[in-house]
């Protein structure tokens, strides 16, 4: 199992988002096994989080192997699948963060009308720093809500063959290339050739 620093490494700096991840990741291979050493496991996260870059450390489930799925819905849930049958976890956070004193609410303010002393920074430092223990030290319970799912599983990534475009000439693969009055392609140059299209257009009409 990868640790946190691992994580951090990778990730660039520490922050709560990146701590969860750490721990919805743990809570799936408790719950499902291994690690996944090539595309056995599958994740959907729901958000566009720090808390993704963990999950892509810890579970072996990444952007570039097609075995992680975004689907940026702007929510904390995670599903877990196990090829080829589907079944899996779906991790949802629950979690509460406790409420602030009265000290670091005024800081807060203070640091939303721009106010970066080093008092403040310090402060919200300590702060974040409380937030990622106390999320690393959590009971799962406390934190999540997983559910048993059985869900279809997305295709599996395939290598395409590439062609080159007609119109930039860099190389496009195949199932991406559109072609416009007969001609391969990319999908920026399909834009461009309609923009310029819109605008000859205008231009002719005034
Ligand atoms: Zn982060
Ligand atoms: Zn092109």
């Amino acid at each position: 199992m990868k640790s946190f620093e691992e994580v951090v490494q990778f990730h660039g700096h520490v922050c709560p988002g990146l701590a969860f991840g750490f721990r919805v990741a743990q809570a799936a291979l408790d719950a499902m096994g291994a690690r996944s050493r090539d595309e056995e496991l599958v994740a959907v996260v729901e958000n566009c989080s720090c808390a993704v870059d963990a999950i892509q450390v810890v579970s072996g489930c990444t952007f570039g192997k097609g075995n992680l799925v975004v689907r940026d819905y702007g929510k904390q849930v995670y599903t877990f699948l196990k090829r080829p049958e589907g079944e899996g976890v779906r991790i949802s956070v629950t979690w509460i963060a406790p409420p602030e004193d009265e000290e670091m609410t005024a800081c807060w303010q203070r640091f939303s009308r721009g106010d970066r002393s080093t008092e403040v920074m310090r402060a919200i430092k300590a702060h974040k720093g409380r937030k990622i223990q106390a999320i690393l030290q959590a009971d799962t319970e406390a934190l999540f809500e997983i559910r048993r799912v059985k869900e279809q599983l997305p295709e599996q990534a395939r290598v395409n063959p590439s062609i080159r475009c007609a119109r930039c000439g860099e190389k496009v693969m195949v199932p991406r290339v559109t072609i416009v009055d007969k001609r391969s392609l990319c999908l920026p140059c399909v834009d461009i050739e309609r923009g310029n299209q819109e605008f000859c257009k205008g231009k002719t009409m005034s």
